[in-house]
């Protein structure tokens, strides 16, 4: 029944392209609109950006700006349903329609521009590194080259080290975990001696345990955090950059920033501008 109902409506489409099922080819916008739902990928280890409260809510940034874009695109809170995102699943959780929207720490590049498409920025920050209190020896990107440092699977920031210092550092040095959180121990117990990552994860780590850990400070990338929906949705992107510059411009922006990052939130002075396409 439903199948011929299906192909009733796809006798009907001049385009024959609306898919019957899951995978929708439609914007965004048309499908928040009509079921006034979404499903958003967020990371739940990440604190002030994506963090899985005790009585099973989420708080954060990520979590904020997932929130504000929905209910612009006509999705109420009680219409999201949060789910789980790695720094690894993050590209295919969205080309499979397992996510309708990806607000994770996620870093616009042009590798990840090929399979999925961003909106924003809606904030922009640099990879940095994170050390125990007592440590001196690690001042720079350049003190890791004897070090063993921890990343997450599938972020840009362990490959940009592999990148700079070669697959034998890599297989050496590197050690990935599934998430950022999974890091925090073992740089306590000196299985390794750094993560490295935005430094907007790691000041919020730091935060949360105050006097076991401290960030370096000295920022060697541009990481432009953005909204990641389905390639080619156009109509996507306009609306939630629409959405990012209300935010930015009604106070909201501002608000979240100082509600979650604490004293570094004072980094963050003005809103990026958002990249159209
Ligand atoms: N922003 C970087 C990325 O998108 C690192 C943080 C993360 O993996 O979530 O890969």
């Amino acid at each position: 029944m439903r199948f011929g109902a299906c192909l009733l409506a796809l006798a009907a489409m001049a385009t024959g392209l609306t898919a019957c099922g899951n995978s929708a080819a439609g914007s965004i916008v048309d499908k928040a609109k009509n079921d006034k739902k979404l499903v958003i990928g967020i990371k739940i280890d990440q604190p002030g950006w994506g963090l899985k409260k005790p009585d099973g809510g989420y708080a954060g940034m990520d979590v904020d700006v997932a929130k504000y874009v929905a209910k612009e695109l006509g999705v109420p809170e009680s219409g999201i349903t949060f789910k789980e995102a790695q720094s690894a699943n993050r590209e295919p959780f969205i080309q499979q329609g397992q996510v309708d929207m990806v607000v994770a720490t996620y870093s616009i590049t042009d590798e990840r521009k090929k399979k999925i498409s961003f909106a924003g920025p809606y904030l922009v920050t640099g990879q940095d590194i994170l050390v125990r209190a007592d440590d001196t020896t690690i001042t720079d990107v350049e003190s890791l080259k004897d070090k063993k440092v921890c990343g997450a699977q599938g972020s840009s920031s362990p490959k940009r080290l592999a990148d700079k210092f070669g697959t034998e550092w890599e297989s050496k040095n590197l050690t990935q975990q599934q998430g950022y959180g999974a890091c925090l121990p073992l740089l306590e117990n000196k299985q390794v001696d750094a993560i490295s990552t935005d430094a907007t994860i790691l000041a919020g780590f730091a935060a949360q345990f105050p006097g076991k850990f401290k960030l370096v400070g000295k920022p060697f990338s541009t990481e432009k955090y953005g909204v990641g929906i389905k390639m080619d949705d156009k109509s996507g992107r306009d609306a939630i950059n629409t959405a990012i510059e209300k935010m930015f411009k009604d106070g909201t922006w501002r608000k979240s920033i100082d509600a979650n990052l604490g004293e570094f939130g004072k980094f963050f002075s003005s809103p990026p501008s958002v990249e159209r396409y």
